[in-house]
């Protein structure tokens, strides 16, 4: 795609955020864009950068690796930031961790001790984000809202690592299987939004800094504005349709 056609995008998506957030009593500056690249090449992802974005979100440690060489010289100049958004095995660890600066998708201790372990050892510290299952589909990843708080209070603790929030993907399906509307949209979100609130308030250890909700996508940013979110993930509305995956 051609670079000024994503930049137009981009444009029109933070038109969204902004209204999204001006509705909600919200300062726009308040949500922040996350760009998410998967399937995309690394020119897509750099014409996404040159518009100006700042933070980018990648869901495979295999295509972080392949786009890492492109991205080096802004990450290493601090003016970009590249999020895992993905689910992360913890045999992976040692390949992602050169090429990302937060992972998004923590969702349970063992692979939080493995960060930490590994960032420990190389005395870097790793934004790390606890990836909560608010809508309890299984095709989702992330730790059950119960658990949600002492995951996080166990992670906030742990070396090398900065907990800083809370990360979900809104509700797609009901329990019975009709489609998610959007009051069970938000009310998850808006359960994200409680766990982030008892988690700071706790004042436990490491917990101050754990303020963002990265939740809202393309189809439902609004919804999570709504309910707090100060980062959304957006994909198809920048690049369009993602060609089906290959068949295995
Ligand atoms: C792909 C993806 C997004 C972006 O979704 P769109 O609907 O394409 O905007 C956000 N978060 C995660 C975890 C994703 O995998």
């Amino acid at each position: 795609m051609l670079h000024t056609a994503v930049a137009g995008r981009i444009a029109a998506v933070r038109s969204r955020i902004a209204d999204a957030a001006r509705a909600a009593g919200r300062e726009p500056s308040g949500v922040r864009l996350l760009v998410a690249t998967k399937t995309q090449d690394a020119d897509a992802v750099l014409a996404a950068v040159d518009a100006g974005v700042d933070l980018i979100g990648e869901n495979r440690v295999q295509e972080l690796v392949a786009k890492a060489p492109a991205l080096a010289s802004r990450l290493a100049a601090g003016t970009l930031e590249v999020h895992m958004i993905g689910h992360l095995q913890r045999n992976k660890i040692n390949q992602l961790l050169p090429t990302v600066t937060g992972v998004e998708t923590v969702d349970g201790l063992r692979l939080a001790e493995a960060l930490s372990a590994r960032c420990a050892r190389e005395a870097v510290t790793l934004d790390v984000m606890v990836q909560v299952n608010v809508s309890g589909e299984e095709s989702k990843s992330g730790v059950v809202p119960d658990d949600a708080a002492a995951l996080a209070h166990d992670v906030a603790a742990l070396p090398g690592l900065r907990l800083t929030g809370f990360m979900t993907i809104g509700a797609r399906l009901l329990p019975d299987g009709s489609r998610a509307d959007d009051a069970a949209v938000r009310a998850g979100f808006a359960r994200l939004r409680e766990i982030r609130d008892e988690v700071v308030a706790s004042g436990a250890p490491g917990t101050a800094s754990a303020r963002e909700l990265s939740m809202g996508m393309s189809g439902d940013l609004e919804l999570a504005i709504a309910e707090g979110a100060t980062i959304v993930r957006v994909g198809t509305s920048i690049f369009g349709e993602r060609p089906a995956a290959p068949s295995a």
